[in-house]
């Protein structure tokens, strides 16, 4: 990275929305692009990782097909690559698993030379002198400047805990995108907790309940 470069186009976050736009712009050869990640690598929902459970959109919804179909960033490209097409396109199913969604995604990364990631954007201010934004950014090995003429702002949602239930947050109540991360403690105490608002809460209250109900279906 060059920190006296002024790219056109900053991306501050790398979850999917930034990830297509930097994948669509990368075969644009005039453009100078950089997306800036303050997680260490990839990884989109892991809380949420449950084993099977698919995306609600179809795999023509990836990062790149329906902008431009002709993109080496397909879902479909991904899937040749790892020598599983044939398997998929015979399956007679239209849903990617949110695993593998995960995997095309952190894929999509390895082909691409301007992320930087395990670096936060703390502030951004607009340099009228230099007609430019200027990012300041952190990483584990001290701070920089970046500047662009354009900023796109990819820094996603966070996960909402209504109010009367946040103070249970940790003990009784855990929010469904953490799911993962408390699973096993929640299952071997075999006690209920309460699930946040989110995508599929019904998928996990399901899979929870089966788990705890019927432990030979875990
Ligand atoms: C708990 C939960 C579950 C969800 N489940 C689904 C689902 O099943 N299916 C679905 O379609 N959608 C789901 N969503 C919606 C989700 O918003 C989208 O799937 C998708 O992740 C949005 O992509 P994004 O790139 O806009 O944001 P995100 O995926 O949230 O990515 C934003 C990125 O920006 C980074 N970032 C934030 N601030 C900074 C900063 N200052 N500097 C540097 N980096 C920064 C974050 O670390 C993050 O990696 C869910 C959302 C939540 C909260």
């Amino acid at each position: 990275m060059q920190t006296d470069t002024v790219y056109d186009i900053a991306g501050i976050g790398i979850g999917p929305f930034n990830l297509g736009l930097a994948a669509l712009c990368q075969p644009v050869e005039s453009l100078q692009t950089i997306f800036i990640e303050q997680k260490p690598e990839f990884s989109w929902h892991e809380g949420m990782m449950i084993a099977g459970t698919t995306l609600q959109v179809s795999y023509l919804a990836d990062l790149v097909t329906l902008a431009d179909p002709s993109s080496k960033f397909s879902c479909l490209n991904f899937l040749r690559q790892q020598n599983r097409l044939l398997q998929f396109g015979i399956h007679e199913s239209n849903y990617i698993t949110r695993a593998e969604y995960n995997r095309y995604c952190k894929w999509v990364c390895s082909e691409m030379d301007n992320l930087l990631f395990d670096t936060g954007v703390d502030a951004v201010f607009y340099n009228d002198s230099m007609d430019c934004f200027e990012l300041f950014c952190k990483s584990g090995t001290g701070s920089t400047i970046i500047r662009a003429r354009y900023i796109v702002i990819g820094t996603g949602t966070k996960p909402i805990v209504p109010a009367m239930g946040r103070e249970f947050v940790g003990r009784q109540l855990i929010h469904s995108g953490d799911y993962m991360y408390h699973r096993k403690k929640y299952l071997l105490a075999k006690r209920s907790p309460l699930l946040a608002p989110a995508k599929a809460p019904q998928r996990l209250f399901t899979i929870y309940y089966r788990a705890v109900m019927t432990p030979s279906k875990k």
